[in-house]
């Protein structure tokens, strides 16, 4: 069959534009992208071979080889994975099937540090290589078709790839860069094995380069040169980085395989890593962004976690392996238990992943209360650090908590104590005091990224909720930053005081010089300060903190209680005789508006402000589902 072109899809070509325009600052990360590609190759065939063996063919061996050609100004990437067919190859490198495709273009701001960042976040992936290369040759066969069933497709980077049918004696894909005379350097096999150590050490599979020895010139005067041995050896680890034990892995490989997991180039904040055993079994290693994507909000956004089972690659976006108040979450679930043909529709029937799902939001919640922890003890001494450890409650509050990982007895996979579960408190000051130390404000940048979302959970997790409120965090009248937790608040009330009081607006500044807030500030009650869309909705699901009910100051009768002096109840009262006829006047003036009319003690200097009934929907509401058209 004779040669065709076809253009890339319109979005194909202007992430291409981008990539080798914002990125050649970065070009490494081609690497890194094009061995994930060969590495998930190898994951897939390895799924479908579990249903059909014969795909492995007569060639057992899942691994990549890199190779290299100084004097061709060739990098060649081959994996002996699923390959591609023709028509795949079209589809696969030809398109984006992300989801979430049009909004990452309509992100795009023109500004190219900002940019930048930004398709790091969405995955340049395959077309990374044009950053280094100004032509890209693959050729692929998928496994299980025929050897003449093979492809090449080529293409220069700009609108266009032309695809032909080749023959192919191997199953899997070579991808051969032809490098610019800028990016020669990547023809070199210590600037490789160097990346390979940085980016993909813990990629699973084994990743070959050919042995090179240095070789005398053969005749006096002649240069020597370094010549290939014939020999091919395993460069990375080559084994999950998860299944490793902790102290057996740097805080550099998990960040880096974060990077990889993620497609996000800003280090993780936090992670957890822990072996779970019991009835249910498996391994989770879980990070924290340290800020969020630009799909947060978007519906159809995809979950964060990556299933395997037994070492074996399953799927993607497991959406069933955390809540979705936890959608910010990354990273990688192994179950011991579950079975390889697992699908999602068995995912949501199963009592194992409902299992992993409580384990794996237990421990992300455990991870918030340490960086919150850690904050506090910010400045304070250690050991007063240690008696909050000793202190806070991490009961679950559920009826059958799920094992706490315990150690293996020999020849344990992960060693399993928590890295986040001091066993002791002198440990856990030390810990806290060295975290604080180091990032001081992980838990204010968690807030401030992720805040809105985990607010969610207080309808969603009702199990969790005493936990999540804990860690909630707000500004006040007394804080223009969102760091007051409702314990902080707890403990500044007056004496008397008998509900924490908060108020919700669009914005900081109309919350803060909202009517309703005067007698609260002439009295010196502190009133939390609302803004994000989901407060209103999140806090009917909490309707009270440790015992102290949380009152809207803009709904009802604002009932001081003790907190309001004799004279003032009797004022009010007096006032309410006295000024009868104009309050009817104004009911039935206003009838068709209002419900009631009423004096009221909260105002000091406005003449007058709207309220809800203590039961009705409060205004912050009735505004939000307005503007959704209801
Ligand atoms: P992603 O890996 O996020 O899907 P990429 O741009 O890296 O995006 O790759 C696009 C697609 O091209 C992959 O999803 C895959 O279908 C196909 N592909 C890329 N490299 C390979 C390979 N080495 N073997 C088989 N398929 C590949
Ligand atoms: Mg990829």
């Amino acid at each position: 069959m004779s040669k065709q072109t076809h253009s890339f899809q319109a979005e194909v070509a202007q992430l291409l534009h981008l990539v080798t325009h914002s990125l050649y600052s970065n070009p490494e990360i081609f690497l890194r992208e094009l061995i994930s590609n060969a590495s998930d190759a190898c994951d897939k065939l390895r799924f479908e071979a579990l249903a059909n063996p014969s795909l492995y063919g007569d060639q057992p061996e899942l691994e990549v080889r890199i190779t290299f050609d100084k004097a061709a100004k060739t990098l060649t990437v081959t994996d002996t994975g699923i390959g591609m067919s023709e028509q795949e190859a079209i589809d696969h490198l030809g398109t984006i099937a992300k989801s979430g495709t049009k909004d990452f273009f309509s992100k795009l701001s023109g500004d190219q540090k900002q940019d930048a960042q930004l398709i790091g976040q969405f995955g340049v992936g395959f077309y990374s290589g044009f950053i280094v290369a100004d032509r890209i040759t693959v050729e692929s066969r998928r496994a299980g078709l025929p050897a003449n069933a093979g492809v090449r497709w080529v293409s220069k980077g700009a609108g266009d790839f032309e695809v032909e049918q080749i023959t192919r004696e191997q199953r899997g894909t070579s991808v051969i860069l032809h490098l610019r005379d800028d990016a020669l350097e990547f023809a070199d096999g210590w600037k490789l094995k160097e990346l390979i150590g940085k980016y993909s050490d813990h990629i699973a599979i084994p990743i070959k380069m050919e042995g090179e020895k240095w070789e005398e010139g053969k005749e006096e005067g002649q240069p020597g040169a370094m010549v290939k041995t014939g020999e091919w050896e395993t460069i990375n680890q080559a084994t999950a980085l998860w299944t490793r034990a902790k102290k057996d892995v740097t805080d550099e490989q998990y960040t880096g395989f974060y990077e990889q997991l993620a497609h996000d180039w800003q280090p993780p904040l936090a992670w957890t890593h822990n072996r779970v055993e019991g009835s249910t079994e498996y391994t989770q290693l879980l990070y924290i962004p340290s800020h969020a994507p630009f799909d947060l909000w978007d519906r159809d956004r995809k979950a964060g976690i990556k299933l395997y089972v037994k070492r074996v690659f399953i799927m993607d976006d497991a959406e069933q392996l955390v809540p979705r108040y936890l959608r910010f979450i990354k990273g990688v679930v192994d179950s011991a238990d579950l079975p390889l043909n697992v699908s999602r529709e068995l995912l949501q029937e199963s009592r194992d992943v409902r299992a992993i799902r409580e384990g794996n939001t237990r421990r992300v919640l455990g991870l918030l209360e340490d960086l919150a922890k850690a904050e506090t003890a910010a400045g304070a001494d250690a050991a007063e650090a240690a008696a909050v450890e000793d202190k806070v409650d991490i009961g679950t509050g559920d009826a059958t908590p799920a094992p706490e990982p315990t150690e293996l007895p020999e020849g344990g996979v992960t060693d399993v104590v928590d890295k986040n579960e001091a066993p002791t408190a002198a440990d856990a000051a030390a810990k806290f005091a060295e975290d604080a130390a180091k990032a001081p404000a992980k838990y204010a940048t968690f807030w401030r990224e992720f805040g809105a979302v985990l607010k969610e959970g207080l309808g969603e997790d009702h199990a969790n909720r005493e936990r999540i409120a804990k860690l909630l965090r707000y500004a006040s009248t007394t804080s223009d930053t969102p760091t007051v937790s409702l314990a902080d608040y707890k403990a500044r009330m007056k004496d008397g005081q008998k509900a924490i009081y908060f108020i919700t607006a669009d914005t900081l500044a109309a919350a803060k010089n909202s009517p309703q807030l005067e007698v609260f500030k002439k009295k010196g009650i502190e009133v939390l300060l609302m803004t994000d869309r989901v407060d209103e909705w999140s806090l009917s699901y909490l309707r009270d903190f440790d015992g102290t009910p949380l009152q809207s100051v803009a709904k009802g009768a604002v009932d001081l209680g003790d907190l309001q002096d004799e004279a003032e109840k009797k004022a009010a009262q007096e006032a309410a005789t006295h000024v009868k006829p104009l309050l009817d006047k104004l009911k039935e003036t206003l009838k068709d508006q209002v419900e009631d009319v009423r004096v009221t003690t909260r105002l000091v200097d406005s003449p007058a402000c709207l309220v809800v009934k203590d039961a009705g929907m409060s205004m912050q509401l009735a505004r939000m589902l307005k503007q959704a058209g209801q």
